[in-house]
């Protein structure tokens, strides 16, 4: 069988590998001119291991990902270090990676709001029946069951934050799969994911799958015999065709989709994200801090709440160099700062310079001693597509993998549901997609 997979993601590398496997005959369309897509990096010529555009991680309980490297025999290459994630509270920073270490959190006093965060934590981490959740928003669950209190202080700020004036809508089952799918540990590969995503596609290539990079497709049209690809090097036909691409891209790709199936995808709401990279001089947090959780306020009155801290421009700060060594980036220390946005929010506007004296005072508020001049480089990253934003009942709403168009796949991060996107469950739905089209 001649199958086309559109994009060189994690999930489109995932669903070749499995279909050369079986046998397939493989073309990978990608449109940039390198692997990895949302998980890609890059790279100063003075450092030996690449960054990530977009702040990534891996948890230890990753096992689709864990488990695709362990079958490429590269397992030596992942690296679990343990940093510190910190939440502010009244000026102070306290550890914040796990419900223990929440449950001892100052911010939410002692008493009976500890108690009921603690077992509300608890009970999410231990059932597996997350279809009820879904039900319900998680302001009207959290409000109910862990109280006012316990949200608006520990809940409602990363609801707000992730998904901006879509946080009221969001549904709890992806509450429960944040809790249920994260680990304290954290993990990278040695030399960054894009060193992962490289090895990758060198492996297919070995294998016999052809990449084509810097291919853009244009329209996907089904065929009296399959399906055909046009790209700028013309049309080509194949049997089956997978599609990774954001939901969006899918319905302008492929318009004759049937009505109902390309609603379903325009109806799908996500948010995007601008995340500035700084390569400094010196460390930031002193105190070897990783990440830094903002709390971002409902409106500037409710930043002078309970928190006291709240309204950074933006979601989080993470010092890339206090999780992995500085050693790797010739002794820069790497640092981001980023937020989910709307598309069309002014951030996605704003040049490199612009974005950094933006965020230069919420930088001191990290490190007083802080100063431009610390500076070497900076870059900023924009997508469109950076989280999906489940609404209530979304398991209804979810386009179906196999498309009404006879041999046409579509795999994206707004299939995962439950589960919240990450390169885990991109691995995860790309070897789904294999084995519907094998
Ligand atoms: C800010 C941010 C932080 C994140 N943090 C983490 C994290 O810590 N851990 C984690 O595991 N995941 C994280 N993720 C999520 C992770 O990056 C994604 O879930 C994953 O990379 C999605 O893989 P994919 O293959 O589904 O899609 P993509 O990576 O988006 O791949 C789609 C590919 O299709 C290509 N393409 C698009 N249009 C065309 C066209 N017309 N023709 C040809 N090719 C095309 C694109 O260039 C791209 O390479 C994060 C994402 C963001 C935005």
């Amino acid at each position: 069988m001649k199958v086309a997979i559109i994009g060189a993601g994690f999930g489109g590398m995932a669903a070749a590998y499995d279909l050369r496997k079986a046998g397939h005959d493989i073309t990978i369309f990608e449109s940039a001119d390198f692997v990895g897509g949302l998980a890609s990096g890059f790279k100063e010529p003075h450092w030996d291991w690449s960054v990530e555009k977009f702040y990534h991680h891996w948890f230890a309980s990753d096992k689709h990902i864990l488990g695709l490297i362990e079958e490429l025999g590269l397992s030596d290459g992942v690296i679990f270090p343990r940093p510190y994630t910190v939440l502010l509270h009244n000026g102070k920073w306290y550890p914040f990676d796990s419900i223990l270490k929440a449950l001892l959190f100052p911010g939410l006093g002692f008493g009976l709001n500890k108690i009921r965060f603690g077992l509300i934590g608890l009970y999410l981490r231990v059932t597996n029946n997350w279809k009820p959740f879904e039900r319900f928003t998680v302001e009207e669950w959290m409000r109910k069951w862990a109280g006012a209190e316990v949200y608006e202080q520990m809940w409602q700020p990363l609801v707000i934050g992730k998904f901006g004036p879509h946080y009221k809508d969001v549904n709890m089952a992806w509450m429960w799969a944040r809790l249920k799918a994260r680990t304290t540990k954290l993990g990278t590969f040695k030399g960054g994911f894009q060193a992962f995503a490289d090895r990758f596609a060198e492996i297919l290539s070995e294998q016999g799958v052809e990449i084509r990079l810097g291919a853009k497709v244009e329209s996907i049209k089904q065929e009296q015999d399959g399906v055909s690809v046009r790209s700028e090097t013309g049309t080509e036909y194949f049997d089956k065709v997978l599609v990774t691409t954001s939901p969006n891209l899918m319905a302008k790709l492929c318009p004759e989709l049937p009505g109902s199936y390309l609603k379903g995808l325009l109806e799908l709401k996500s948010m995007g994200a601008v995340v500035m990279v700084v390569s400094l001089k010196r460390q930031l947090s002193e105190q070897g801090y990783y990440w830094f959780n903002l709390p971002k306020a409902v409106s500037p009155r409710r930043a002078r709440g309970p928190n006291g801290d709240a309204g950074f421009p933006f979601l989080a700060l993470v010092e890339h160099t206090n999780f992995v060594s500085q050693e790797h980036f010739g002794g820069d220390h790497i640092v981001y700062a980023g937020d989910y946005l709307e598309p069309g929010h002014e951030y996605f506007s704003l040049s490199e310079i612009e974005l950094l004296e933006r965020f230069t005072p919420a930088v001191k508020r990290i490190n007083p001693k802080f100063e431009l001049e610390w500076v070497k480089k900076v870059w900023v990253f924009k997508t469109n597509y950076a989280q999906p934003v489940p609404l209530v009942n979304h398991s209804q709403n979810i386009p179906a993998v196999k498309t009404p168009v006879d041999g046409l796949f579509f795999a994206s991060m707004s299939q995962v549901y439950p589960w919240d996107r990450g390169t885990n469950f991109a691995v995860e739905i790309g070897r789904k997609a294999a084995k519907l089209m094998n």
